[in-house]
């Protein structure tokens, strides 16, 4: 499976925000934002040229790296998104939404969106008592996500759950036995990606 090794700090960096990619640390001092709060690179505290491609082009780049997809990936979602009824930048954050990986670390049951990644590639997770090993793969309404019997994964969950939050109205979890549902898909002002989906649909549509 390809996917984006980049350094995640400088990810955030480039785009000129914390994305919280790693999970705990990005709750500390550590946070490579937090401590050089200025894109990487030898240019990096030189003047950005603003154009409305740039900020249009920033935008969907900062989406990609948030959900941890690929460009080719990220394009084929949004052809979904358009071909699909309703506003298109709604229905691209909602499906990157829906993404297995997503899920976990809405549901608190992974720190980072590359644990929940190792987590699902490593089969630890099961969907309606199914194993399911791909981090794309689409929740829909009714599923049941729940730890595979006999995953060797528990604790490293368990610690992931103490820094959540509040799961979304959209999901239901247990985090005592590690079960969760999907009630329904999310509304937008439920997905809480820093991203103005409207830069995106006008890159693509250029
Ligand atoms: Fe981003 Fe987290 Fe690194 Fe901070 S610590 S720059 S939020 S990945």
């Amino acid at each position: 499976m390809a996917r984006d090794s980049s350094p995640q700090c400088k990810q955030c960096r480039r785009e000129g925000q914390k994305l919280f990619l790693k999970g705990e640390r990005c709750l500390t001092d550590k946070c490579g934002v937090e401590r050089r709060s200025y894109p990487p690179g030898e240019h990096g505290r030189g003047r950005q040229r603003q154009s409305e491609y740039r900020v249009q082009l920033r935008e969907k780049q900062k989406a990609r790296r948030y959900y941890g997809v690929l460009e080719k990936q990220f394009r084929n979602y949004y052809e979904k998104a358009s071909r699909q009824p309703g506003i298109t930048g709604e229905n691209l954050l909602r499906m990157l939404e829906c993404r297995f990986d997503n899920v976990l670390v809405r549901l608190g049951f992974a720190a980072s969106r590359r644990q929940a990644r190792q987590l699902i590639l490593h089969g630890h997770w099961t969907v309606n008592g199914r194993r399911v090993n791909i981090p794309s793969y689409q929740l829909r309404d009714g599923d049941v996500v729940a730890i595979h019997t006999g995953s060797t994964a528990t604790q490293v969950i368990r610690d992931a759950t103490e820094l959540t939050g509040q799961v979304p109205a959209w999901l239901q979890a247990d985090h005592d036995s590690l079960t969760a549902k999907v009630l329904r898909k999310p509304e937008r002002r439920e997905i809480a990606a820093p991203v103005q989906e409207q830069l995106i649909v006008e890159l693509y549509s250029k």
